[in-house]
């Protein structure tokens, strides 16, 4: 399979988003770097130069937009592609002496020649948590997302914290809260650009809802006979997350 990226959008035939072939790859003058193998498919990619037009019958589509246009399976390796990719693109040199780094056989590691330093692909662990109270949930609209949607609160793990401190944190950061009794809830990992999000859900235990003003735009206990807002498609952990906690009488696409 051939993972071309323009930035963070990917090449896909126009109407069928089918990849392209190792043919019209050549006939463009494409250098594929392959960066894994399968039994039945090598996986190859190429990071091109952002001025590079699609060829004729193909688009250059955000990866973000064909969630759920690519099956599962092609969209999990379009995601580890684009973030092995973006990791070679940015690592082509050492961050410690400027040497230009050598790719180690048998494992993603690009190292220095001159002083031996490794980098490795970058993964960014991040928690998400669901709070509970009695028949309600926590949901919240973030001051950085235009759409009026309410989601589960997250935000990134931070050098020395475990990631329940990370939970712990964040929810008394954003919303003014404790809470208690974290039961991990799943995970994904999310390539915009190198992200693996760890689920939870947790229950309050005290304090009022005091938002962050310039992260939260609004954040509120949503029950039973309360309308329900726009929350996160199906294909995100968060719209998993919130779809496996509904308050009664809310049916959710
Ligand atoms: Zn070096």
């Amino acid at each position: 399979m051939n993972f071309v990226f323009r930035r963070d959008e990917l090449l896909v035939e126009e109407t069928s988003s089918v990849l392209p072939d190792q043919a019209l790859c050549e006939r463009i003058g494409l250098a594929l770097q392959p960066i894994w193998s399968t039994p039945d498919s090598p996986c190859r990619t190429v990071h091109v130069d952002p001025a590079l037009e699609a060829p004729e019958g193909y688009a250059f589509k955000k990866l973000r937009s064909l969630f759920g246009v690519l099956d599962d399976e092609r969209m999990a390796l379009a995601g580890r592609a684009y973030q092995i990719a973006e990791w070679a693109r940015t690592h082509r040199f050492c961050g410690a002496c400027g040497t230009p780094t050598e790719r180690v056989a048998h494992e993603f590691c690009l190292r220095c020649p001159a002083c031996g330093f490794s980098a490795y692909p970058r993964i960014s662990p991040a928690m998400m948590v669901l709070i509970r109270k009695g028949d309600s949930i926590l949901l919240a609209r973030h001051t950085t997302t235009a759409t009026s949607r309410y989601t589960a609160l997250a935000g990134f793990v931070e050098p020395g914290e475990s990631i329940e401190e990370t939970v712990h944190r964040e929810v008394y950061e954003e919303v003014g809260l404790k809470v208690g009794n974290l039961q991990y809830f799943g995970s994904q990992p999310w390539p915009f650009p190198h992200s693996l999000m760890v689920a939870f859900t947790a229950d309050y235990v005290s304090g009022d809802i005091r938002v962050q003003e310039d992260e939260i735009a609004d954040a509120r206990w949503f029950g039973p006979g309360d309308p329900m807002p726009d929350i996160a498609p199906r294909i995100s952990i968060a719209g998993w997350l919130i779809r496996a906690n509904l308050p009664m009488g809310w049916t959710a696409p």
